[in-house]
């Protein structure tokens, strides 16, 4: 018998910033830690190169020199090294970013799309409802939904594949819903994670061997608050696209690991995940607690 279609999963951070520990998590210290923004690199046997998101790049500060966009830098204060950008890393890897196939965008928040623009040939898929949304917003909605338009590639409209409602109907996940199938082969599912950003979906995937991983991006800050299922501090509410089912996917991610403690949830700023895997190659500054033990 053949083994079922998987893709391979590296997960890479692309700059971090400086936030104190309790922003993250209800109850963390008031010490400042860093914030990776994490992007996964995924091979697939015959869909090739795929990334889950982009990370930073020093574009982010290129589009945030002028106001009302300058806010958003004072609020997430980044620190890039060059050669810690996805292209940069994935050339380090042998990959050249001119033959990525197809990125994965989980939600248009600048930490996730800065990179965009760095894979010519790539195309993106992302939920229709996400990209209206930003789409649609005014200087200040766009601050608000974290969004900067000059990230994107001005052909984007012509190289994204938007998911409809009725596009989400593989089998998904308990609680979150129906997925969608991306290749048809079950390698990746993307799944819908409602609540900190609209339209915002997670990447399920099936590893060699069959071991799932589960990217979800903002869904949750830190693999300890879905462990104990703990939301971030009351003041992180005024960035969420709706506080309460922002509650209410994070239940429900903690109560899939406790049903599932093999299924590798993945949050995207995780910093102890971050330093487990490596922060990235170049970045000295990048301090955060070890992990729980
Ligand atoms: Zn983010």
């Amino acid at each position: 018998m053949t083994e079922p279609a998987f893709v391979t999963s590296e997960l890479r951070y692309a700059g971090f910033c400086r936030h104190p520990e309790a922003m993250l998590i209800r109850g963390g210290s008031w010490r400042p830690t860093s914030i990776p923004a994490l992007f996964a690199v995924l091979r697939h046997a015959r869909f090739g190169v795929i990334l889950f998101d982009t990370g930073y790049t020093s574009r982010f500060l290129e589009q945030t020199r002028s106001f009302p966009a300058r806010v958003y830098r004072w609020l997430t204060p980044l620190v890039l090294n060059e050669a810690d950008t996805a292209a940069r890393q994935l050339a380090g890897m042998g990959i050249d970013p001119g033959s990525v196939g197809r990125i994965i965008i989980s939600h248009f928040h600048a930490d996730h799309i800065a990179g965009a623009r760095d894979f010519p040939s790539a195309r993106f898929v992302a939920t229709e409802d996400a990209y209206h949304r930003v789409k649609r917003s005014g200087p200040w909605g766009r601050l608000r939904r974290g969004f900067l338009p000059g990230l994107l590639p001005e052909d984007f409209p012509d190289r994204v594949d938007l998911l409809r409602p009725e596009d989400f109907k593989s089998e998904g996940l308990p609680g979150l819903g129906p997925g969608v199938d991306l290749f048809g082969d079950g390698s990746i599912q993307l799944i819908r994670l409602p609540g900190h950003a609209a339209g915002q979906v997670g990447a399920l995937l099936r590893l060699p061997g069959g071991a799932r991983q589960f990217l979800i991006a903002d869904a949750a800050w830190t693999t300890r608050s879905i462990r104990e299922d703990r939301p971030s501090h009351r003041a992180t509410g005024l960035i969420l696209d709706d506080a309460s089912s922002t509650t209410e996917t994070l239940s429900i991610l903690h109560r899939l690991i406790e049903r599932d403690p093999s299924l590798d949830v993945v949050p995207s700023h995780c910093p102890q995940r971050a330093l487990r895997q490596g922060p990235g190659p170049s970045s000295p500054g990048f301090t955060a607690r070890p992990p729980p033990a």
